[in-house]
């Protein structure tokens, strides 16, 4: 279903899980691109507390504190609550009630052959993490949102998504937008070890962290293990540290990979460099933080008015889905 009638400007869905502090791989992957995407479009931050369940059920004492981080996080990045609806997921049961119906939609096989299904099976094989796409797809339809910010790696999840509502306006009649992928171009961000940055990993730098914190984290980055001392010839491509100077450092093809090559920048210097950089463009959102963080009352009410402001849209959508199912038993027209 394509059509937008009575709709100004398209609808984008984003969501991302109470991980807690967020770090600079959700900042540069993520929020920096919502941040654009709120000056155009129609927009929902979901913070996916039910998702996180899948993993963290059996202790969810420190969700609250997580939920709350994130939240900060979004809100330093420069997202608007008087742009975009900020709110937690489980605050809008209306993703429940459409993910129980979508789950009636698709077939056990196809979950089970979904490549995030198969690679965590083993750890976590619960009907919920099973079912953990459709209610992605849920939380998106939920909206007749037409555009999820994602990277690669999520497209076959908005795949099943766009696929789920063409099934459901297929059986009921057309209902649903089916929803498409807005693609974005994720740097690659590794962490301390070298691996892909994460909180679980511990090889993260947090947004939040002070100045001397950043900076001495940064000294813990593995670098080109064959440059050993200033005047070794090293290889930036793979350096964690040089695909960070790419994207805190302007022309840093120019003044890091080269003189790396040539062995005349040694790693001590390369990473004060980027530290200084790193710093400086994180300083305008680590005053925003700190300033959210003094204000925790301010912080709940934008998730509460945000959650609102879903709820209305939400409302109106599972209005037309009971509609056209003939669900809405108790309405006369
Ligand atoms: S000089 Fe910089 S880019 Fe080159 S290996 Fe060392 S830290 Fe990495």
């Amino acid at each position: 279903m394509t059509e937008r009638v009575g709709q100004h400007r398209e609808i984008i869905l984003s969501g991302m899980q109470p991980t807690g502090a967020l770090h600079i791989g959700n900042l540069e992957g993520a929020l920096r691109n919502w941040v654009r995407l709120q000056e155009q479009y129609e927009m929902y931050s979901c913070i996916v507390d039910w998702h996180s369940l899948t993993a963290e059920f059996e202790d969810t004492s420190g969700l609250k504190d997580k939920v709350f981080q994130v939240a900060v996080d979004f809100l330093a990045a420069g997202l608007d609550p008087n742009k975009v609806a900020i709110f937690v997921q489980s605050e809008v049961p209306e993703h429940a009630e459409l993910h129980l119906i979508f789950s009636m939609l698709i077939t056990v096989p196809t979950l089970s052959r979904l490549p995030t299904y198969l690679e965590k099976k083993d750890r976590l094989d619960s009907y919920g993490f099973l079912g953990y796409p459709v209610l992605q797809a849920a939380d998106i339809c939920v909206y007749n949102a037409n555009k999820v910010p994602v990277g690669k790696d999520q497209e076959k999840h908005i795949w099943l998504a766009n696929d789920l509502a063409k099934r459901f306006n297929a059986l009921y009649g057309p209902t649903l937008v089916e929803p498409e992928a807005l693609f974005t171009e994720i740097p690659l961000i590794l962490g301390s070890d070298a691996r892909k940055m994460s909180k679980s990993y511990n090889n993260d730098i947090a947004i939040g962290m002070t100045e001397a914190e950043t900076e001495k984290k940064l000294r813990t980055f593995f670098t080109d293990p064959k440059k050993l001392r200033k005047g070794d010839p090293g290889n930036p491509d793979g350096c964690p540290i040089y695909l960070l100077h790419r994207i805190y450092t302007p022309g840093a093809a120019e003044s890091i990979a080269s003189p790396c090559r040539t062995g005349e920048l040694g790693c001590v210097a390369c990473k004060s460099q980027l530290t200084n950089n790193l710093n400086d463009a994180l300083r305008p959102i680590r005053e925003r933080r700190a300033d959210w963080l003094n204000r925790p009352a301010d912080v709940w009410n934008v998730l509460a008015s945000g959650a609102e402001k879903a709820k209305a849209r939400t409302k109106v959508v599972m209005e037309k889905v009971r509609d056209a199912m003939k669900i809405n038993y108790r309405k006369t027209t």
